[in-house]
């Protein structure tokens, strides 16, 4: 069986070489980057969904690509299973432990800005470097990538976002993160190292394609083929020129007609639905200290003293109602070079959305994306300390409307018992360029909360929300929830992101790509030691517990 581990006759003496490992690792990247403390093990071994089968054994921060490379050659060398941790900020099982023989491999240390090339237009940073702090590095060159990132961009990392691909800043118009890829350097289980792409003569990456795409093969891998250690993004000047427009719709399917058009047309830069359901959550959450800032925000990014303070009067103005109360709000973002080509786009999406029966409603939502592109993470939580777990398809222009009406007619004949447990639900809505549409059904239901939470939420914001008790029958509820709601993406043909541990893709594979994938993993990691049972690679045999 290709890609599983061979697995040592005696599992306590895997447990026997622990102290061995912690040893060679001290030698490798110092007594201060490798950790099992309680605290550490905990906040590593569940992610924003679930904890792990297993805790991770210990963790190890690498600082350096020689560091890593040993490190990661160190863990599987000893038997022992690699888990890369961006941030942790996903939700499909792909970083958790898949048995208690796993080393947490924790790359916030890699979080640096290597080089910018403007005269080349590419940018290399190590993996482990946040979107907020890229973006900050670019900014004050009028520089920016393409795709800039996901909203949960505050921490999430550039190297988790490659790992298992992204939706949002930049895709409306240049599609997931993997898009704007130039080159990866990469660690395989044994500590090789891989450098993909067109390189100068001094190493430095300049163009993606010299060959087979090789760069694509790692991107969406769920850190199963190996560790990415420093990641080479293509470069744009950052539009000098932003538009805002919103629409309400009175049916969810109406809405997905409209976004798939304005899609087709390759008008916005940035799209974000809602439902009635996320509408009313976003509104609870929203606080006054948060509007206050927020505004601000809106405010300074208008480009002249009185396109800001109009901005700011109407938000003031229209307050937390502009969205009525049972529509599907759509808010658009448009960029360009001109003020005129985004108000041509901006006409243009006019014309589209009101012929599929929109209503134009405020653009002050559309506005806070963009002026508070990163906020804190405070939404890992529901307003009332809920937790929140979402759950996306990724569908064709023409089929969203159709996957939409199947999804709701589901949730229907589970209402009585999501009422029963206290579980709300939501949807978001965004495009992917010219091509798809994701939609991401939410899950809000009391249950006890994790470190990992607990690290996500601004301290502020946390001490104001009450600890939900354990709750074991609404969180077998929605895990029951997501499950038929995969099942429904999978009958549509829905494909993935962050497909982790949670998405049938193995299945969705045709034979001959299947075998090719496992021959790829077995020839990368023959032990199996990467990301075990990520992606449907099998779990290696017996090692759980
Ligand atoms: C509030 C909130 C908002 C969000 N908004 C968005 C959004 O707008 N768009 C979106 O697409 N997603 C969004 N997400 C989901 C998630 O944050 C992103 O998918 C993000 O890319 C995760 O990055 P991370 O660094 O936290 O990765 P992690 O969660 O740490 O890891 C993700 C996967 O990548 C692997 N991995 C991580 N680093 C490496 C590496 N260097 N080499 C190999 N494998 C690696 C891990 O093993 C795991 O399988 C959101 C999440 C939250 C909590």
């Amino acid at each position: 069986m290709a890609g599983a581990r061979a697995l040592p006759d005696d599992l306590s003496n895997l447990s026997a070489a622990l102290p061995c490992l912690i040893a060679s690792l001290h030698d490798i990247v110092g007594t201060d980057h490798v950790r099992r403390d309680g605290a550490g093990l905990s906040l590593h071994s569940a992610d924003i969904w679930a904890r792990g089968a297993a805790g991770v054994a210990l963790i190890v921060a690498p600082g350096t690509l020689d560091e890593l490379s040993r490190a990661v050659a160190a863990v599987s060398e000893a038997g022992f299973s690699v888990a890369p941790r961006g941030a942790g900020m996903s939700y499909t099982s792909g970083y958790v432990a898949a048995d208690r023989h796993t080393v947490s491999l924790d790359m916030s240390r890699m979080d640096a800005i290597l080089d910018v090339r403007a005269e080349d237009m590419v940018v290399t940073v190590q993996a482990g470097c946040t979107w907020v702090a890229l973006n900050q590095a670019l900014a004050p060159l009028g520089l920016r990538t393409p795709f800039w990132g996901p909203m949960s961009g505050l921490r999430s990392t550039v190297g988790g976002g490659l790992s298992q691909l992204n939706a949002m800043f930049g895709a409306g118009h240049y599609g997931t993160s993997s898009e704007s890829v130039v080159a990866l350097t990469l660690v395989l289980a044994d500590g090789r190292v891989i450098r993909t792409g067109a390189r100068d003569a001094e190493g430095r990456a300049f163009y993606r394609h010299y060959g087979p795409d090789l760069a694509g093969l790692f991107c969406g891998d769920c850190g199963a083929f190996a560790i990415k250690a420093e990641v080479t993004l293509r470069l744009m000047r950052a539009p000098a020129h932003e538009g805002y427009v919103a629409f309400s719709f009175s049916s969810g399917e109406a809405m997905l007609g409209a976004l798939a058009e304005l899609a087709r047309a390759g008008l916005p830069s940035e799209s974000c639905a809602f439902d009635p359901g996320l509408t009313r959550v976003r509104m609870a959450r929203a606080s006054l200290s948060g509007d206050v800032k927020t505004l601000g925000a809106v405010v300074a990014r208008q480009r002249s003293w009185y396109a800001g303070l109009l901005a700011g009067l109407r938000m003031v103005r229209g307050g937390r109602s502009f969205v009525p109360d049972d529509g599907y709000p759509l808010h658009l973002v448009f960029e360009g070079r001109s003020a005129a080509g985004v108000q041509e786009d901006v006409a243009a999406a006019r014309r589209i959305a009101v012929a599929a029966g929109g209503t134009e409603i405020e653009s002050t939502i559309a506005k806070v994306i963009r002026a508070a592109p990163f906020p804190p993470l405070n939404s890992v939580l529901g307003p009332a300390g809920e937790r929140w777990a979402p759950v996306h398809g990724i569908v064709a222009l023409s089929g969203a409307p159709d996957l939409f009406t199947r999804l709701q007619r589901l949730f229907a004949t589970m209402a009585a018992d999501f009422a029963r447990h206290g579980v709300s639900i939501g949807y978001l809505f965004t495009h992917l360029s010219t091509n798809a549409i994701i939609v991401e059904p939410v899950f809000y239901w009391p249950d006890e909360r994790f470190a990992v939470h607990e690290s996500a939420v601004e301290p502020s914001h946390l001490a104001r929300l009450p600890s939900q008790a354990p709750n074991p029958a609404a969180a077998a509820l929605v895990a029951e929830a997501r499950r038929q709601v995969v099942a429904v993406f999978a009958e549509a043909g829905c494909g993935h992101f962050q497909i982790g541990r949670a998405y049938p893709y193995r299945q969705s594979r045709d034979a001959a790509s299947w075998s090719l994938l496992t021959a790829v993993k077995a020839t990368l990691d023959p032990q199996g030691a990467l990301n075990p049972g990520v992606l449907g690679f099998d779990r290696p045999g017996e090692r759980a517990g």
